[in-house]
């Protein structure tokens, strides 16, 4: 693990300052994985906008003020995934969860499975999270701070109210403390988890169509998706996958047609409504 090699290294300090030292190293990593996955997308939104335009997803500019605000939140939101990523280190320092260091410990077949079998409990967990938070008198308390972008931009991935921050990562707390999960796997979840949330909040659909048009793509949640749910507000509450909007009826009836409008035609008057309309 990262801190293996640094606990030797501040054990003679006082406990208080080890802390402190831990925590500010943890916030470094989350900051610098922010940041550079941010960054590339766009980077990778920039590049799009170069070869195909038309792909696009609103057609009005990121501001300047617009990506201050995105990395301000953003910012805020890496304070609490590093308070919860500590308390999760010393929980399994006080032996408290089953995550594990070594990979072959429980199998190398249960290291493969646990992986989508988290991105899957995560992606239930997401749906409801996003679909409750929704509802009036939490919406405005919480989960608006997000919703200020209508055409967010990938530096919007971590733009999250404190509140929502924590119960984005909150799963984890619980799914370490009954599932044995290796280091390595937690790493991976991660890693997916930002790359789709950078991806959600690109402003340009970049699914491949061949991928997007596969039994695969067809269960898998589009930037085009991600970005209408910002600008109809009802629709598209998934993460990972469309499995549960599709069950329970709140993918946009146009979805679909909104990510081919995207990915085959110039940018046209339906795709670029105000907030509240629908396509
Ligand atoms: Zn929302
Ligand atoms: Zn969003």
């Amino acid at each position: 693990m990262l801190t293996n090699w640094l606990a030797p290294l501040i054990s003679d300090w006082p406990p208080s300052i080890q802390y402190v030292v831990f925590g500010g190293f943890l916030a470094v990593l989350i900051m610098i994985r922010y940041t550079l996955f941010t960054a590339i997308g766009f980077v990778v939104g920039i590049i799009t906008n170069r070869l195909a335009p038309y792909r696009r997803l609103q057609k009005s500019p990121f501001t300047r003020a617009q990506v201050k605000r995105e990395i301000a939140h953003s910012l805020v939101t890496v304070s609490v995934f590093t308070l919860v990523v500590g308390a999760i280190v010393l929980m399994t320092r006080a032996g408290w969860t089953k995550i594990y260091m070594d990979p072959g410990d429980f199998g190398l077949i249960w290291f493969w499975i646990q992986i989508p079998l988290v991105l899957l409990i995560q992606d239930w967990y997401f749906y409801w999270m996003h679909r409750i938070s929704h509802k009036p008198g939490i919406y405005e308390r919480v989960h608006k701070t997000h919703h200020l972008s209508t055409n967010p931009s990938a530096f919007a991935a971590f733009a999250f109210h404190p509140i929502e921050a924590f119960l984005e990562i909150a799963i984890f707390l619980v799914l370490v403390l009954i599932l044995p999960l290796s280091v390595q796997a937690l790493l991976i979840v991660g890693a997916v988890s930002l790359v789709f949330n950078v991806y959600g909040h690109l402003g340009f659909e970049i699914m491949p169509r061949a991928l997007a048009k596969s039994p695969i793509g067809y269960w898998m949640n589009k930037s085009a998706f991600h970005n209408q749910h910002h600008r109809t507000y009802k629709y598209n509450f998934g993460l990972y996958t469309t499995i549960w909007d599709r069950v329970h009826g709140t993918l946009h009836p146009h979805a679909e047609r909104l990510y081919d409008q995207a990915t085959t035609t110039p940018v046209t008057s339906s795709i670029e409504t105000t907030q509240g309309e629908t396509v």
